[in-house]
C-alpha cells in the first residue's frame, strides 16, 4: 500500500493511493498516518477496506507521509562510495545523529535556505518508518518493526554541520530540512530494500545516481542497532544515509542557491521536487 497525507500544513488528511493512481480519503477509517494506524493490526484494517469505494481527494498539497514522528534519526557515512567522496573512513559502527522533527515537511514544499547559510547541500536517502515499538530487537526480527519506506531528503548545511563546533544537529535541523514522502510504501511492496536505485538532480542535472546496495549497515542491522540504545516508536523515521554525489564532495564544492530546483527519488518509492528559497 501507498499511504499518504494530503492537504495544507496542519490540516492533512490520511489517504491512500489506489491501483489506478487515484488518491482516496482514509479519514473515515483512521485519524492519521501515525500511531495505531501503522501498526500491523492497523495496516490489516486498511488492507481490508474496499479502497476504490473511498471518496477521491483533490490533491492541493502532499504532506509528510507519516505524522506523530517522535524521533528522526539519521545514519551518517553509511554508503561506502559516499564515505570515500568525503574523505572519511567507513565507521566501525553506525554514526547516528538526530534531525529535529520540526524540520519535517512535505515532499514538494519549498525548502528554506536558512539565514547565514552558504553551504546548503542535498542528500537523497532511504527513509525507514517504524510501525511497532522496538527495544533490544535482534537483526533477525528487526524487519517486523518496520512498517515501510519513503524517500527522505536529508537537507544539510555543511558550514553549520561541520564548522560551528559540536555535533551535526545544527546543520541538519533547520526548518524544512526534512522532506519525507510522497508515500509511505508498506514493507510488503519492497522485497529487498538493499537493492533500490536512488537519484537526485539539481536544475535537471544528475548529481546522485546510486543504489541502496552500497549501504554499509543495512536496514535490519540499523533498526536492531538503534533499538539497543533507545526504544523506537510507531512513526519514528530513520534516514539511512546517502550515496555519493553530494555538493560537499565536488571539486570545487557546489551548494544550493535561491531558485534552485532539486528533484530526487528512489525506485518504487516515488519522487520529490523542491524549490529552494531564502528564509526571511
Ligand atoms: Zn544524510
Amino acid at each position: 500500500m501507498k499511504l499518504m497525507r494530503v492537504g495544507q500544513p496542519g490540516q492533512e488528511k490520511p489517504a491512500i493511493l489506489d491501483a489506478d493512481g487515484k488518491v482516496r480519503d482514509l479519514s473515515q477509517h483512521v485519524d492519521d498516518i501515525s500511531g495505531a494506524a501503522i501498526s500491523p493490526e492497523g495496516l490489516a484494517r486498511i488492507a481490508a477496506l474496499d479502497i476504490k469505494s473511498l471518496p477521491e481527494l483533490t490533491v492541493d498539497r502532499i504532506g509528510a507521509c507519516v505524522a506523530g514522528t517522535g524521533k528522526f534519526i539519521c545514519i551518517g557515512l553509511n554508503f561506502s562510495d559516499h564515505a570515500a567522496e568525503t574523505g572519511a573512513a567507513v565507521p566501525p559502527e553506525p554514526v547516528i545523529f538526530m534531525k529535529a522533527t520540526s524540520a519535517i515537511c512535505g515532499p514538494n514544499d519549498d525548502v528554506l535556505i536558512p539565514r547565514g547559510s552558504e553551504k546548503t547541500d542535498w542528500e537523497v536517502e532511504l527513509g525507514v518508518v517504524i510501525g511497532k515499538t522496538a527495544k533490544y530487537v535482534s537483526e533477525a526480527e528487526a524487519m517486523d518493526y518496520v512498517v515501510g519506506y519513503c524517500v527522505s531528503h536529508d537537507v544539510s548545511e555543511r558550514g553549520f554541520q561541520t564548522e560551528r563546533a559540536g555535533q551535526w544537529t545544527k546543520g541538519k535541523s533547520c526548518d524544512t530540512f526534512g522532506p519525507i514522502g510522497p508515500w509511505l510504501v508498506t514493507r510488503d511492496e519492497i522485497d529487498d530494500p538493499q537493492n533500490l536505485g536512488m537519484w537526485l538532480k539539481v536544475n535537471g542535472e544528475t548529481m546522485q545516481d546510486g543504489s541502496s546496495n552500497t549501504m554499509v549497515y543495512g536496514v535490519a542491522f540499523v533498526v536492531s542497532y538503534l533499538s539497543q540504545f533507545m526504544s523506537l516508536h510507531p512513526g519514528d523515521v530513520i534516514s539511512t544515509g546517502t550515496p555519493p554525489g553530494v555538493g560537499m564532495g565536488m571539486k570545487p564544492p557546489r551548494y544550493l542557491k535561491p531558485g534552485d530546483v532539486v528533484e530526487l527519488g528512489i525506485e518504487r518509492l516515488g519522487s520529490q521536487r523542491q524549490t529552494f528559497v531564502a528564509d526571511r
